[in-house]
């Protein structure tokens, strides 16, 4: 059968053009416990931190990524070996930290979540919005970045608390990371 070369290109030329989804420009979530959910997904509906459209998804398994607040206790059986355990520095406290595993499911301290972090200087509002945008930072590939502004990147580690002289207006929760970003748009 005849078929116009010109067709082909029509139809490449759509392809090439049409904005792809998929990837980092848009990802599945799914929250739980549900206690945790209108909370937080107000927060990820109002934030405009990551160039990405999150979607919550009724089932688990058609998720990009899982958001679970996990008690400390069973956070600490499940991910905390001995060598992961820190403290602040100069005292017997430790830092418990939420953590993001295989770029695909974000747990969240139960405790810090309720409580805020006092070292991080952040009201418990600020600090939610702090940990929930910092593991969806580490799922869409972001890794860490120092504090070296009045306003640390959300990418920096708030719960250690900032550097002495910097951090204390906040965590910035813009895109901060330029290079990430262009990162970002290569995924
Ligand atoms: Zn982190």
């Amino acid at each position: 059968m005849y078929f116009p070369i010109y067709l082909l290109l029509v139809f490449l030329i759509l392809y090439v053009s049409t904005p792809q989804t998929g990837g980092a420009r848009n990802k599945a979530f799914y929250i739980y416990p549900s206690e945790f959910k209108d909370d937080m997904m107000a927060m990820i509906r109002q934030g405009r931190v990551w160039p990405t459209v999150f979607t919550p998804v009724k089932n688990p398994e058609n998720a990009d990524f899982t958001i679970k607040v996990v008690p400390r206790k069973q956070m600490d059986s499940m991910l905390i070996t001995p060598e992961k355990v820190e403290y602040y520095p100069n005292t017997k406290k430790r830092i418990h930290f939420s953590y993001t595993v295989n770029g695909q499911h974000i747990y969240i301290d139960e405790e810090n979540w309720r409580n805020g972090v006092l070292e991080s200087g952040l009201s418990v509002k600020d600090y939610r919005q702090y940990v929930l945008f910092h593991e969806i930072g580490h799922v869409l590939g972001y890794g860490h970045q120092p504090c070296l502004t009045k306003k640390c990147p959300i990418m920096y580690q708030m719960t250690r608390g900032p550097p002495t002289g910097y951090g204390q207006e906040g965590v910035e929760l813009g895109p901060v990371d330029v290079k990430g970003l262009k990162l970002l748009k290569r995924l």
